[in-house]
């Protein structure tokens, strides 16, 4: 069967690869040959038999990939003014509760069609109203579904979101995981055997751990802003000695936030090889303090990038999530930034993504601007926010800005 064949600008492999003139094969969305220059895409093209179709003089690079977002919550963009954690919790729960599964519905397909039309070709999602799977079955983007449990620490609650969270039917840009919602809402006995579920059934875990000084004051101390809504005890620890007590942090966990890490988490981490995802735009609606990406960096610890919700978040665009980190932190290097938004987070989800290699799926978006390095073309990419022209996932086009630059289906 030939594969398909076009010919751009310039294509970036990962953040150390750039190839200028390249000629990319494609056969059943994946990535068969490469080539740098005019004369070696000709004789790629001669060698797979086929014609060339030519994207134009932009830039195609890996597709983002969003660690951390509730699509579910897309109904709620631009509704909660609260910036104070405990306030917005309490305002998350009443306008979610008022709007219908309609609503909802709508609103996590606009979601997703926002980060889609931004870059993003794969995303980790929380699912806590059993809406997500659904739709994104049918949505071109590739996703890992989290499902969602919390129990409050109330025991009569666990089996019931036991049974919930079971993980469903894959399909082929589909996979599922298990989401335990974060130290202080998930109790003990359901922490258990979350881990017992992810273990058996090779589940990744995405976690909210260390996020605001609410959470950590109520863990610690059973005090602050969280006193009034939780209905338990506290458990006077540090939300890390109970995730790791339960089982829950290994290689396959992702610990979204980790803005206030207790002492020693960090070495903690790096040990059990679990990836952070920084949110930052999410960061910057909370107006919390300086996150220390250069730390976590530094410390070994793999760091993904992560949109959050439409309710804790003005916009759903990975690309705009990139530039808030470069300004947050100029001292990261851009080419590490395009690595946490790109294959930290494919890695740390499972998805095989991440980088256009050989034998990788074709999950790239292609800018309108041009460029002349690989220098460059980070510098666009990560502060840049540059136009996009054309989205591909698994060799298909997945969403274009209807200039058809793409040809319809680059399938087989
Ligand atoms: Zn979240």
């Amino acid at each position: 069967m030939a594969p398909h064949l076009f010919r751009v600008g310039s294509l970036l492999v990962d953040r150390d690869r750039w190839i200028s003139s390249a000629t990319v094969a494609v056969r059943r969305g994946r990535i068969v040959g490469l080539a740098a220059g005019d004369a070696a895409g000709r004789r790629l093209a001669r060698k797979a038999g086929g014609a060339v179709a030519d994207l134009g003089p932009g830039v195609l690079a890996p597709g983002w990939v969003d660690a951390h977002a509730h699509l579910e919550l897309g109904a709620l963009h631009g509704r909660l003014p609260a910036r104070a954690f405990g306030a917005w919790v309490g305002q998350l729960v009443k306008a979610r509760a008022a709007c219908s599964r309609e609503e909802l519905r709508a609103g996590l397909r606009a979601d997703a069609d926002r980060l889609l039309a931004g870059g993003t070709t794969a995303v980790g999602d929380n699912d806590a109203l059993g809406l997500a799977a659904g739709l994104l079955r049918r949505h071109p983007l590739r996703a890992r579904v989290f499902r969602e449990a919390l129990d409050a620490g109330d025991p009569a609650r666990t089996s019931a979101v036991l049974r919930r969270v079971q993980p469903g039917r894959p399909a082929p840009r589909l996979a599922f995981g298990v989401a335990p919602h974060a130290p202080f809402t998930v109790s003990p006995t359901l922490a258990r055997r979350l881990a017992t579920l992810a273990r058996r059934r090779r589940l990744p875990l995405s976690i909210h751990f260390a996020e605001s000084r609410d959470e950590r004051q109520w863990l610690l101390r059973g005090t602050g802003p969280l006193a009034r809504l939780m209905p338990g005890e506290s458990p006077r620890r540090e939300g890390l000695e109970l995730l790791e007590e339960a089982g829950l942090l290994g290689r396959r966990t992702l610990l979204v936030h980790a803005n206030l890490p207790g002492p020693g988490d960090r070495e903690r981490i790096q040990r059990a090889g679990a990836t952070v995802v920084h949110c930052p735009g999410s960061h910057r609606w909370f107006r919390r303090p300086a996150f220390d990406l250069a730390g976590w960096l530094e410390a070994g610890v793999p760091v993904a990038l992560g949109t959050d919700s439409s309710a804790s978040n003005a916009e759903l665009d990975m690309g705009r999530e990139v530039a808030l980190a470069a300004e947050a932190h100029p001292a990261v290097d851009v080419a590490v930034l395009l690595d946490c938004a790109t294959r930290a987070g494919a890695e740390a989800l499972g998805l095989g993504t991440g980088r256009l290699t050989e034998g990788a799926p074709l999950d790239a978006y292609l800018t309108e601007a041009r460029v002349r390095s690989r220098r460059a073309a980070l510098e666009l990419l990560v502060r840049g926010r540059p136009g996009i022209r054309a989205v591909l996932i698994g060799g298909e086009r997945a969403w274009d800005d209807g200039s058809q630059v793409v040809p319809a289906i680059l399938r087989p």
